[in-house]
């Protein structure tokens, strides 16, 4: 995609784009010398106020200029630059301050004229870090972004750089002040540590873009092995959140010993994983080439059921190193920030993932193999709830991903889906994989795709694209199959019915039963709701009561309920989760029909349920005389030391 580069102006940042004119580009590979660095300077010290800001120092020439904000995001796959936080923009040259204009078209460009003799612009920034500080989760668009004990700073939500350039091309050196006696961590070389400002080796803007630091007052480093190193570093709101038992750790580090032997080959020169711990931060998960950016609860260490439900997520960040930076969508990669993302290959780069995710918690102990199976039962009983999916296939929610992500609940499963491609195309992964396991007779697996295709060899950060034909040819290459025609008709076809031939193929059948499973609990813990979408057909949140999405066809539809009404009462007593569950049990409700009192609009209102089956969950029940072959997938491939 060079068409950007064609885009480039007069006046740009012209040696930082590798220019060494205004007049034309060079063609690739003939610049004569390495591009003057820009400098960004990251001012942290107000974050737990709500505010961080930025100094840059950007090399220009004479003439028209036109700087943009990052819009489209790697990893968000979404046009999520928090241009709504920005503001404060002040431009200066020689001491003085510069006119600016935003376009009036495209608001995330500034234009600006650059007098004569002037070699170094210099640009203040700032960005809101806390916009919700009631505590009310908050879309990315406006990221919450630290808190009183720990930030998150995404460097992307803090500059700016020439329009049409491409972020491989311009080189930024980069440093960051933090406040007083916080720890931090980042995939970026230091160079100097500080006391005052810490300063890092200057890279590409892509590189910078793709490396997140976090930092805290309660911190925790811990080598994980592998080789290259992989390290994890946890920043909490509290001291006593950082308390891994060391069981857990040993499973993060047989995670990097199992990602190893799944794919064959690294494509980073270290990792990092940077975890946050915060009940104030939306819960999150966002992959970098050699680092990522998790966010879970407080608790995600110290407490069961939400370090169950938590677990996954390292696993998937980490997966996203080989299937999403270094092989990557054609329609994924590109050249900058402004360049609109095309997104319908996340069936692969985030649907594989999400599988991968699961199998890697698995192998490492994140997960037992039980628990593996209940994710399998959790996620094929919600895609089975979502009449959605008669209206709109899986393909149809990749290429509308920047509409679904970060949605609310209400009415999902009738009318949108969410981002549901991560779980339905886990579920198709999972067919594929018994596909080649069942074609084969045991001799091969898609663990051998994952060989091929994000294997050797070991190499650092770099993106090899692909395309539809590239994923087809390379599981052909491991087991000769239509495969074409398999995601053909699976991307298409629009059905009801849950894709669960993979689990049926796996020796398994999803039956609603009346135990939940301990992920079904962790789930309702991690979330800190009541999920009882397969009895009354409803999910309920502690905090306020609210009914978050109410299920097609479901008890609860029939009688008119509606997502965000509060529960009030049930059969004419105070509402309770405790209550709820023994008024699901039938003894207790022998006429059949279960009377909600709920408060929507300030208006109050009696729903009178018809439902007598007691609790209902999603599990996995085993189908007599097949093969497990959800065991073998979830079997470690390395002996754990
Ligand atoms: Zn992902």
């Amino acid at each position: 995609m060079a068409n950007s580069i064609l885009r480039a102006r007069c006046g740009s940042l012209i040696a930082v784009a590798g220019l060494m004119t205004c007049t034309w580009l060079p063609a690739p590979g003939h610049a004569t010398e390495a591009p003057p660095a820009a400098r960004i300077a990251v001012d942290t010290r107000e974050a737990p106020r709500g505010i961080m800001s930025a100094h840059l120092i950007l090399p220009v020439s004479a003439g028209p200029l036109t700087l943009v904000y990052p819009k489209w995001l790697p990893g968000r796959h979404s046009p999520s630059g928090p241009l709504t936080s920005l503001g404060g923009q002040r431009f200066t040259a020689n001491g003085q301050v510069l006119p600016w204009r935003r376009d009036s078209v495209d608001l995330n460009a500034f234009h600006l004229d650059i007098p004569s003799g002037v070699t170094r612009l210099e640009a203040d920034l700032e960005i809101l870090t806390a916009p919700a500080p009631d505590g009310v989760v908050q879309g990315l668009e406006s990221p919450r972004a630290a808190t009183e004990s720990l930030l998150i700073l995404e460097w992307n939500q803090l500059l700016l750089y020439p329009e049409g350039s491409r972020s491989d091309d311009l080189i930024y050196q980069a440093s960051v002040r933090l406040p007083p006696d916080w720890k931090f961590a980042t995939a970026l070389a230091t160079t100097s540590p500080g006391p005052e400002r810490v300063e890092f080796a200057p890279v590409s803007l892509t590189t910078l873009m793709d490396s997140t630091l976090i930092a805290g007052r309660y911190f925790r480093d811990l080598p994980l092995g592998g080789t290259p190193a992989v390290s994890l570093h946890i920043a909490a709101d509290t001291p006593a959140a950082l308390n891994m038992s060391s069981e857990t750790a040993a499973h993060y580090r047989q995670l990097v010993r199992e990602a190893a032997a799944l794919f064959g080959a690294t494509h980073y020169n270290h990792y990092d994983f940077l975890w946050s711990l915060t009940d104030q931060i939306m819960p999150d998960g966002l992959e970098h080439h050699e680092s990522s950016d998790n966010r879970s609860p407080l608790r995600a260490l110290v407490d069961d059921p939400i370090r169950r439900a938590e677990a996954n997520l390292l696993p998937h960040e980490y997966v996203h190193s080989w299937n999403g930076k270094y092989r990557r969508p054609e329609g994924l990669a590109t050249p900058n920030f402004q360049e609109p993302m095309i997104d319908g290959m996340l069936w692969v780069y985030e649907g594989l993932t999400e599988y991968l995710g699961d199998v890697l918690a698995a192998r490492s102990g994140l997960l037992t193999e039980g628990e593996f199976r209940d994710e399998f039962a959790r996620i094929g009983a919600a895609m089975q709830s979502h009449s959605a999916r008669e209206w709109r296939s899986l393909q149809e929610t990749t290429v509308a991903a920047p509409l679904l992500y970060y949605q609310s609940r209400a009415w999902a499963a009738r009318l949108r889906r969410q981002d549901d491609f991560y779980q339905e195309s886990a579920l198709l992964w999972l067919e594929a994989d018994t596909l080649i396991r069942r074609g084969s007779r045991g001799r091969k697996s898609l663990d051998d795709f994952c060989k091929l295709f994000y294997g050797a060899p070991s190499t650092g950060p770099k993106v090899v694209p692909y395309d539809f034909n590239d994923v087809v040819k390379a599981l052909n290459a491991v087991y000769a199959y239509d495969w074409a025609g398999f995601w053909t008709e699976r991307l298409n076809r629009l059905r009801a019915q849950a894709p669960l031939e993979g689990v049926q193929a796996a020796g398994w059948r999803l039956a609603l039963t009346d135990a939940p499973s301990s992920m079904h609990l962790a789930h309702e813990a991690d979330d800190r709701d009541l999920d009882l979408r397969y009895s009354l057909g409803f999910y309920v949140d502690d905090d306020r009561a609210t009914i978050g999405d109410v299920i097609p066809r479901s008890p609860a539809d029939l009688a008119g309920a509606a997502p965000g009404s509060h529960l009030i009462a049930l059969n004419g007593y105070k509402w309770s989760k405790e209550h709820l569950h023994d008024t699901l049990a039938p003894s207790a409700n022998p006429s059949g029909t279960i009377t909600l009192l709920i408060e929507k609009d300030d208006m109050y209102k009696s729903l009178d349920l018809k439902y007598s089956g007691g609790e209902r969950y999603p599990n996995l029940l085993r189908e007599p005389g097949t093969e497990d072959l959800l065991a073998h997938i979830a079997h470690p491939l390395v002996a754990a030391p």
